[in-house]
This record gives C-alpha cells, structure tokens and sequence, in this order.
C-alpha cells in the first residue's frame, strides 16, 4: 500500500469510528433524556402531594372553626334560656349570635371546597404513582438496553481502534501529519475524491495545476482554499 492509499484506509476507520462515537452519543441521550422525564414527573407528583398536605392542613384549621362557632353559638343560646335576664344584655346576646351565624356560611363554603380539592389530588396523586412506578421500571429497562448496546458498540471501538493503530505505525510520513491534523481541526472526513476540478468541500474550481500534480501521481493535494486533502479518482490523463 502506498502512502496514500493507506490514508484512505484510515480515514476509512475513523469515519466508522465516528459512526460509533455518534451512535454511543445517541444511547447516552435516550438515557438522559428519559432520567429527565421520569424526574420531572416525580417532581410534580411531590409538589402534588406537598399541596395536599397544606389544603389538609387548612382544612383542618376550617373544621376546628366551624367546630368553635357552633359551640359559641350553643352556649350563647343556652345564655339565652336563662330567666332575669336583662333586656340589654338579651339584646347583644341575640347580636353576637347572628354575628356568628353569619360566619357559618362562608366556613362550609371554604371547608366544602377544600374537601372536594383533597378528594380530587387524593385521586391524581393515587394515579400519579401507580404512572410513576411504571415509568421507573422502564428507566430501568432502558438503562439495561443502553449498556448492552453501549457494550457492543464498545467492542467495535476497540476492534476498529486496533486496526486502524496498526495502520497508522507504517504511516509516518507527511501526508499523515497533515490528515491528522485536518482531523483533530475538522472532525469527519477530511479527504475527498474527486474526479472533476472542483472541490467538494468549500466549492473552489482548483487550478489546472493542482489537479495535474495529482494524476498519475497517486498523491492527495491540499485545497488551495480550504486545505483539505483531495484524491483524484478521474481519468489520470484527462487535460483539465
Ligand atoms: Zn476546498
């Protein structure tokens, strides 16, 4: 193998390396972007129930309320049966028990709401972890598929890896220099072929020159623009 030719070898490996390191990206991703998902959701489901605790709570307060204002209301009517009672204090007796009365109705109101907010969370939140539970064991069941994949794809790595190593000791020269470089600059593929005077990369018409230099010769040219390797693959005699 020429020079030349073993750097299309190479990049022959690393565009399948690439291909790897894309693939492995993606499995990663599915991972992550499921995490994120089943996290968001538990999330909501503890606010839910964090809610549900306070409207509990308040619920609660509203009972103890109404319990107070009734028993008011009872001992003041209890006041009321009393014989000897002077008019004046009949009268702010009757008072104070209209006063509260008029508190009971918007009491219920609020303790009715809050009774229908629980029942409805209650049912949401009941909903929410049995959904909950099930996302979790296919976060599960994802993770396992993407390690297994992730494992296999590993292997390849190494293997393609490995040749591509053994490749590159017998390939010191120049031209490796360069498309090392071109490579860590960048990234994918970094030689083209071409069989017209153009260059597939940036769109230069190359000079009648450059294209010479490569026929017959077998060698890769850089662009004059934008300094990739070219490869012409037409016909080696062809006037340009
Ligand atoms: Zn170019």
């Amino acid at each position: 193998m020429t020079e030349w030719e073993n750097l299309l070898e190479i990049q022959k490996f690393d565009l399948e390396l690439d291909e790897i390191h894309a693939k492995m990206a993606r499995e990663n991703d599915r991972t992550k972007k499921f995490s994120s998902e089943v996290r968001k959701e538990s999330d909501l489901l503890a606010q839910q129930e964090e809610m549900l605790k306070k409207i509990n709570l308040r619920k609660r307060k509203l009972e103890t309320e109404l319990n107070e204002v009734n028993d008011k209301i009872r001992v003041s009517e209890m006041k009321l049966k009393n014989p000897g009672m002077s008019p004046n204090v009949y009268m702010s007796l009757s008072k104070e028990i209209e006063t509260l009365k008029g508190k009971i109705p918007a009491l219920e109101n609020s303790l009715l709401e809050d009774m229908e907010k629980v029942e409805k969370l209650e049912k949401y939140i009941e909903t929410g972890k049995k959904v909950s539970e099930g996302r979790k064991k296919q976060l599960e069941d994802i993770k396992n598929k993407v390690s297994v994949a992730l494992t296999g794809l590993k292997k390849d790595e190494d293997l393609v890896r490995t040749q591509r190593n053994q490749l590159s000791f017998t390939s010191k020269g120049y031209g490796y220099e360069v498309y090392e470089k071109l490579r860590l600059e960048r990234k994918g593929r970094v030689i083209f072929d071409i069989d017209k005077p153009s260059c597939p990369s940036c769109g230069l018409k190359l000079p009648g020159g450059v294209v010479s230099t490569m026929m017959g010769s077998g060698a890769f040219e850089s662009c004059p623009n934008c300094g990739m390797f070219l490869h012409w693959t037409g016909i080696a005699d062809g006037i340009v």
